[in-house]
């Protein structure tokens, strides 16, 4: 539904799957086109806004937009019998109820939950899953608040679509600030909290205030790092500028950073197309002058970003711009990771490629990482050792802290997309990490 608040300067309208064909530009897309972003778009979660489809999308270069091709999901991202099944259900114009059906088997098999999320990371108070909280590396926690479980956009490759599909079963959501606090206060050994969505920032300032600004209190000493994960510099830049609420949210993050905390904007960029607006620099500036960092991060995609002159182009754009690049991703085993997917020998060629080009400032972006179910593991590099080519990795984050930054060594194989996929050096049997980890596993039940 078109969704119009009176808040923002400029009307906010959303499109979704039931009204695509209200944007102009989709309606002069090919027939056969437009079909197949429908069917896909019954499956996948779907959302614009007007800014996203007016300013960032470049409608003379479709299908090839990177931006176009990260908010309207293409007909590859199904498998093709999965495909043929909802385009004849379209075209039959089935109901909405058996489409919905249909199209929730799909999405069942498409591992919402990857690297085992739900039960591994979840924290427990007296046998009891703390709802919202992530927990996974000692000095950081994740939290998502219910409210922020949504975002101003939908990414296609995204790996939290599992939210944005309608099932709660799925949903990794927190109801009230006070859990939060509550974990927090027990929890002296996090010193971060990455407080992440969907995207937190699509909540109304009044209400991302109840959950951070109690942390100025003595109690939560311990908590110095505060980090905000959120695309809406990509999607919404006037959340930070002329929405009603901007100038609030602009204050509040000074009273964070004045208070004491290091906050930490933690934007995600997946093209430089994305930060050429005006109104995305003066949103970038005014959060800067509050004294608040902002970092990038980005997945690697296929489609959308599979090059390193775009990624130098970006790297350098935020740095221009004082934005501080931080990590990049290799895509998540999830969702349509098979039209994303990027073999990680291509993923490590495409990294170094890139940051060669960037001065020292630039190489503060470690990758190419995989959160995978151990921990973060980076691919340091490709080399031979004793005639025998390998893959050099390292965990940038464990389960147990004292697996990281200890290379350990992976044979080389040109298909391989995932940690999983990957099989020890040297004839041994295992890494070193394996055994520990499958008891941590075997702990939690999973
Ligand atoms: C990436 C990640 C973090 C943060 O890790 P940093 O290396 O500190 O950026 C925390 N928790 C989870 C579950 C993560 O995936
Ligand atoms: S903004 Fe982030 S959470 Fe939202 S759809 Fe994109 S990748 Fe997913």
């Amino acid at each position: 539904m078109a969704s119009t608040t009176s808040d923002a300067a400029r009307p906010y309208t959303v499109y979704t799957e039931r009204n695509i064909d209200m944007i102009e530009q989709f309606r002069e897309l090919p027939e056969a086109m437009q079909f197949e972003i429908k069917v896909v778009a019954s499956v996948m979660p779907f959302r614009v806004n007007e800014y996203v489809v007016n300013e960032l999308i470049d409608w003379n270069d479709i299908p090839n937009d990177p931006v176009f091709r990260l908010m309207f999901p293409q007909k590859e991202m199904l498998k093709a019998d999965d495909f043929d099944r909802m385009a004849k259900l379209h075209a039959a114009q089935a109901s909405r109820e058996d489409i919905k059906k249909a199209a929730h088997d799909i999405q069942l098999s498409m591992n919402p939950h990857p690297a085992g999320q739900l039960a591994m990371n979840a924290p427990m108070v007296d046998g009891k899953p703390v709802q919202g909280m992530q927990h996974k590396y000692r000095e950081t926690a994740l939290y998502f608040p219910s409210q922020g479980q949504t975002c101003h956009s939908y990414c296609t490759f995204c790996f939290r679509w599992a939210q944005f599909i309608g099932d709660s079963d799925l949903k990794m959501a927190a109801t009230e600030a006070s859990t939060m606090h509550a974990y927090l206060k027990e929890h002296k050994e996090v010193t971060d909290l990455l407080f992440t969505g969907g995207d937190p920032l699509v909540m109304k300032t009044k209400l991302v205030k109840e959950y951070l600004e109690p942390l100025l209190q003595p109690e939560f000493d311990h908590i110095k790092n505060i980090r905000i994960g959120s695309k809406t510099l990509t999607f919404w830049p006037y959340r930070f500028t002329k929405d009603d609420d901007a100038e609030e949210l602009l204050a509040l993050f000074k009273k964070m950073v004045d208070g004491g905390k290091h906050l930490a904007f933690m934007a995600h960029f997946d093209h430089y197309a994305e930060l050429k607006t005006d109104v995305c620099k003066e949103a970038v500036k005014r959060i800067r002058a509050t004294g608040v960092n902002i970092r990038a991060q980005a997945p690697l995609t296929r489609h959308i970003n599979d090059n390193p002159d775009v990624w130098v182009k970006n790297w350098q754009t935020q740095l221009t711009m004082g934005i501080i690049p931080y990590y990049f991703f290799v895509a998540r085993d999830t969702g349509a990771k098979h039209y994303f997917e990027i073999p990680l020998f291509k993923a490590y060629e495409i990294y170094q490629a890139a940051i060669t080009q960037m001065s020292g400032l630039g190489r503060t972006v470690r990758g190419p990482s995989m959160s995978a179910g151990p921990g973060k593991v980076e691919i340091t590099g490709i080399t031979e050792v004793n005639g025998e080519k390998v893959f050099v990795l390292r965990f940038l984050q464990g389960r147990n802290p004292d697996w990281c930054y200890r290379p350990f060594f992976a044979k080389y194989d040109e298909e391989a997309t995932w940690l999983d996929d990957l099989k020890p050096a040297f004839g041994e049997d295992k890494f070193f990490f394996e055994d520990e980890y499958k008891a941590m596993c075997k702990a939690r039940g999973v």
